[in-house]
């Protein structure tokens, strides 16, 4: 870069260009100004940018970032109509990178309030001051100030009395203008953002990852609650994280989707969403997530609207099929995941051992070689160890026990479905029909309330067909099918009066987490205190044994 005080980087589009520019209103309110000065801030590369706004941004907005600043003669060039030092032709439109590009913002707002620019560049040791107002330049001089550039606007709307009474309440407009921040602030983490209200800090965001930028923003929202999501596709990629249907909270109203690193309205792309969501809301709930599509910039036209917030897609069809098959994927799988709490999240506490008589072949040796878990503080098992990731060995003072984890698991489910009525339930992604017979419709019809309690939710259409919507919490949907048979089988015969331990047993059987298990040392202490509660702790539901004594004399035995 040159230090050069002349030096011109923003030049007024041709004609020609300006032509092809979605004209119209940019300014249509003080979030149209917080949203055009955060772009504009982002633009010029600015690590920090702070916000001030006072009685919602009637009084006072102001910006400040560390970017790149301008030269005097950009500084005062900025407020000229269609001067912008993004693009320089109209080929440029289709290749854009910058959030802004038509030259218009500063012009426009400019015209319609008081406003102070302060910018230096960083090799300059002096920075310039430019004043205008109602589209009258008042003032340019010399000025001592940051590095970077900081916008003041003032008095917006004043000469147009109109314009101003029909702004909203101050707390109506304070709560645009922090979501057109949020929206600014969530496709980029890695920079600091600050925004003041009336004098007051109310967000500090310093610079961090995706995740924790939208839990900083969304308090609501239980880290275990983000769902990530990543995949490439040929047309574009998709990264970001969203919330399960049954974490979503009642009142959203909101999902976020940027494309290119801004926020955009896609109602395409939105219906997309909407439909993989839709079987599990009522009324006007909507999901949250926020999807960052990655789309070769020539693929996508954001000159529709002045806003830039509506976009053309010249894939659109195939972005929005997959996009709505990836997030079906990530929905369903991450509902899938056992929501039982002994499951442990992570296996970093795990080492494995190298093992003389290597069981597996390749794929499955990783999970499947014995591991070796040391226990911290374990109060009821002195140490536990896991083989081939199905078997526990667990020592508990003197005695020593294997027990099949899996046979363990079906007990406790089986007595926790048993004990826990009402059960609480989970939509199914996809119900699953079946047909019945009129006697069997008959008979499920009255058993639905208590269906129900054990967390199933079952519809009979027209007599004739059954449709399963919903299964106990923390049973893989998977089994919907399996479960949803019993039922039928149920009801078909002479209703038996214990029916609910048959469902109980399907639940358990089916629904037990599956191996290979990777347990630490405190979930296979919670595995044997949950055991331990069991009415039968020796036996599964079906009679097989769950766990051994290793005895002297059974090894003794052994050895013959
Ligand atoms: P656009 O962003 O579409 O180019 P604007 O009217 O928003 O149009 O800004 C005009 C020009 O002013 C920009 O192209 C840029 O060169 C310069 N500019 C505006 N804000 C800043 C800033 N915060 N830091 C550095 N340069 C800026
Ligand atoms: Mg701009």
């Amino acid at each position: 870069m040159t230090t050069d005080a002349l030096e011109q980087r923003i030049r007024v589009l041709p004609e020609s260009v300006i032509n092809q520019i979605a004209a119209g209103e940019v300014v249509l309110r003080p979030a149209s100004v917080v949203k055009e000065l955060g772009e504009n801030a982002i633009d010029a590369g600015a690590f920090h940018i702070s916000f001030w706004t006072e009685r919602g941004g009637k009084d006072l907005i102001q910006v400040s970032d560390d970017g790149v600043g301008m030269s005097p003669i950009d500084a005062e060039l900025c407020f000229e109509r269609h001067a912008t030092s993004k693009i320089s032709s109209a080929k440029d439109l289709y290749h854009l990178l910058t959030k802004g590009f038509r030259g218009e913002a500063l012009a426009s707002i400019a015209a319609v309030a008081d406003v102070h620019l302060f910018t230096r560049r960083h090799q300059d040791m002096l920075g310039t001051h430019v004043h205008m107002a109602f589209g009258k330049k008042l003032l340019v001089e010399p000025y001592r100030c940051a590095a970077g550039t900081t916008l003041t606007v003032q008095k917006l709307f004043y000469r147009l009395p109109v314009r101003r009474k029909s702004l909203r309440s101050d707390v109506t407009e304070h709560r645009h203008n922090l979501q057109e921040f949020f929206r600014l602030a969530y496709p980029h983490p890695d920079r600091h953002f600050r925004y003041h209200h009336n004098g007051v800090l109310l967000f500090d965001l310093p610079a961090t990852s995706l995740r924790e930028r939208i839990l900083a923003l969304h308090p609501e929202v239980q880290p275990e609650d983000l769902v990530p999501v990543d995949e490439t596709t040929p047309f574009f990629q998709v990264q970001g994280f969203l919330v399960l249907p049954e974490a979503t909270p009642t009142q959203n109203k909101d999902g976020f989707l940027f494309i290119n690193q801004r926020y955009i309205r896609h109602a395409g792309l939105q219906q997309a969403l909407m439909q993989v969501y839709k079987p599990f809301f009522r009324g006007e709930q909507r999901p949250l997530y926020w999807l960052f599509l990655t789309i070769d910039p020539s693929q996508v036209d954001v000159n529709v609207t002045p806003s830039k917030t509506e976009v053309r897609l010249l894939k659109e069809m195939e972005i929005r099929a997959m996009l709505y098959s990836i997030v079906r994927k990530a929905v369903a799988l991450g509902r899938l995941t056992p929501s039982i709490d002994w499951i442990e999240k992570s296996t970093e506490s795990i080492s494995s051992l190298p093992t003389e008589n290597s069981i597996a072949s390749s794929a499955n040796a990783l999970v499947q070689e014995p591991r070796i878990v040391e226990t911290p503080l374990s109060p009821t098992v002195n140490e536990c160890m896991v083989l081939y990731g199905r078997y526990a060995v667990l020592r508990k003072e003197e005695e020593v026990w294997l027990i099949d984890i899996s046979r363990a698991y079906q007990r406790i489910l089986y007595e926790q479905y048993l004990r826990e009525i009402p059960v609480s339930s989970q939509g199914l992604l996809f119900p699953v029909h079946a047909s019945v017979s009129p006697e069997q419709a008959a008979k499920l019809a009255e058993l639905i309330s208590d269906l129900e309690r054990v967390g199933l939710r079952v519809e009979i259409r027209e007599g004739k067909e059954a449709v399963l919507h919903s299964i106990p919490v923390g049973l893989a949907p998977a089994i919907g099918g399996v479960l949803l048979e019993e039922v039928i089988r149920l009801a078909g015969e002479d209703l038996p009066a214990d029916w609910r331990p048959r469902i109980a047993l399907n639940m358990a059987r089916y629904g037990a987490p599956r191996p290979p298990y990777k347990l630490s040392a405190e979930a296979v202490d919670a595995l044997w205190n949950d055991l331990m509660a069991c009415t039968d702790s020796m036996r599964t539901p079906t009679g097989k044994p769950i766990r051994f004594l290793l005895t002297e004399g059974l090894l003794e035995r052994l050895f013959g």
